[in-house]
């Protein structure tokens, strides 16, 4: 067992729910082990906390400081970390042992390495709903996510004539992040469904409750207050020869175009599920929020024993709820470990579960209220629907009459969701589109099979494994997967 990390507890993903499940159950007295790709902690809300060049508070809020504290309490615990660290591959241990848990592909720095951990929580957060339109593939689009990484990162803002374009609530936070820079915005396209208030109405009353709602409404208020909206969008399309040269987009009926050379997408986020689903975790459509989401409980136990989720990566909740969830499932995690007993477990759940509870109001509505509509949703035509293999809406939509009934038929078809994301961000859509074209519901279509490693690895990385038996045996399994 030289050169290969032990540990009781693995816990994936350093945003908030993965920093606040490590440090409570190293707390208790668990062995944890918590492993990240980026190269700092924070997720995706607090990214680059420690690290961000933007140090004046009134720039990305106060809510993106008050990461500092779930870091500094992380820092304080017994808990390992490995900062730009991979995981590509988990399985469970062949040995004869029961307790023997997961052995854990990972790659750090282009090495790849081992680890053998009894208990798993998965903290993977969540990453940005695909936006298909036309010329959503062309350079100068890409994801308000991405835009807000670059410049929480780095301050750098890519473009000088900046549209923003979608529904949600980080659209607008990112414009206000933006405006807070200087930056100017040459005009937000709100997406938002002309129902979307109806549906979310009978909601409002958990948002009026909501610790979101004052904050929400200021920031929307300054946006509003200085950047053009136009509202009511039902057609949008990047417009380029070889990059974004304009946006063209319709409201209230009429189609006009405004030039730019960075168009901001958003539509909301949906759960990172690429690694539960290859661990084998029961995923279901959620017909609220339009996505695959894996099936847990209360404890965020799912269908693979020993393997929990937390956070986002479940169903999106938020960063406060992620941060609350993490510490639920960590008892429980500690309480499988044997640190605990379930009373412990369960009155120390408590106070979790009451801010949970608090920390959620207002999701019904929010939710409702930016459902994004199907036209952004199902493209149609020569949209690309796979960036990574280039296929087209049209091309899926002729498989399904040609007689290919689901995603995973699709890659034999296409090669659709066989590229270097292995579908993580494809999924959806490919489920949706072919459920249009055949009138069945996205859970009866299905989802793609995921198998490691989910994420690209190369050779030398993999030769890198330390030579031992147990490692020699991961790739062999790597390599028999169905
Ligand atoms: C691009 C983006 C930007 C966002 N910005 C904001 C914001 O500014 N404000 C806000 O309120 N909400 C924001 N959100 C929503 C936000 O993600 C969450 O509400 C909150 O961060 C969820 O916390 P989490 O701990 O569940 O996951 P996250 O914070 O997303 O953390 C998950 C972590 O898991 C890591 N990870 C995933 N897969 C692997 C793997 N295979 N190996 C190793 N590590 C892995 C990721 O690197 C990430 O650090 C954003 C979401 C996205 C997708």
């Amino acid at each position: 067992m030289t050169g290969i990390t032990q540990c009781e507890l693995l816990v994936v993903g350093a945003g908030p729910a993965g920093l606040a499940a490590a440090t409570l159950a190293a707390r208790h007295g668990v062995d944890v082990m918590l492993l990240d790709e980026q190269p700092t902690p924070g997720g995706q809300i607090y990214r680059a906390i420690t690290t961000t060049p933007l140090r004046t508070q009134e720039t990305l809020g106060k809510d993106y400081w008050h990461g500092e504290t779930l870091v500094n309490a992380f820092k304080r615990s017994h808990a390992r970390y490995q900062a730009g660290a991979t995981v590509w591959a988990v399985s469970r241990m062949t040995t004869p042992d029961p307790q023997s848990g997961f052995e854990v592909g990972y790659s750090v720095a282009g090495e790849a390495r081992m680890l053998y951990a009894r208990n798993i929580i998965l903290a993977t957060g969540a990453q940005e709903r695909p936006f298909p339109i036309p010329g959503w593939t062309l350079p100068g689009v890409m994801t308000v996510g991405a835009a807000q990484t670059m410049f929480k990162t780095t301050g750098i803002v890519p473009g000088k004539r900046t549209v923003l374009a979608g529904c949600g609530p980080l659209l607008y936070l990112v414009a206000w992040q933006y405006m807070n820079a200087g930056v100017k915005i040459e005009a937000l396209l709100d997406t938002t469904a002309a129902n979307g208030l109806s549906l979310a109405l009978p909601h409002v009353w958990g948002f009026l409750r909501s610790p979101y709602l004052a904050k929400g409404l200021k920031l929307v208020h300054e946006v509003r207050a200085k950047a053009r909206i136009i509202r009511g969008i039902t057609a949008l399309e990047a417009v380029g020869a070889d990059k974004l040269d304009h946006v063209r987009y319709t409201a209230d009926g009429k189609t006009a175009e405004l030039p730019s050379d960075q168009l901001l997408l958003h539509q909301g986020v949906v759960p990172n599920i690429n690694l539960s689903q290859a661990l084998g975790v029961q995923l279901r459509w959620s017909e609220t929020m339009l996505c695959w989401e894996p099936e847990v409980d209360d404890w965020g136990n799912t269908n693979v024993a020993e393997v929990s989720v937390a956070g986002d990566g479940a169903s999106i909740t938020g960063a406060l709820a992620a941060e609350h969830l993490g510490r639920l499932v960590a008892l429980e995690a500690c309480r499988q470990l044997g640190k605990i007993d379930q009373a412990t477990r369960d009155s120390e759940g408590q106070t979790h579960r009451k801010a949970l509870a608090r920390a959620v109001l207002g999701r019904d509505f929010f939710d409702r209220l930016y459902l994004p509509p199907e036209q952004f949703r199902i493209p149609v035509g020569d949209t690309i629907v796979c960036r990574c293999e280039e296929v087209t809406a049209a091309q899926v939509r002729e498989a399904v009459k040609l007689g290919c009934p689901g995603p995973n038929q699709m890659k034999s078809f296409l090669r659709c969701g066989m590229g270097p994301c292995q579908g993580r961000f494809c999924n959806g859509t490919v489920t949706e589109v072919i459920a249009q074209e055949r009138g069945l519901t996205p859970q009866e279509v299905g989802h793609y099979r995921l198998r490691f490693p989910t994420k690209p690895l190369t050779l030398g990385e993999l030769a890198s494994l330390p030579q031992t038996d147990a490692s020699k045996q991961a790739v062999i399994r790597l390599k028999k997967q169905p």
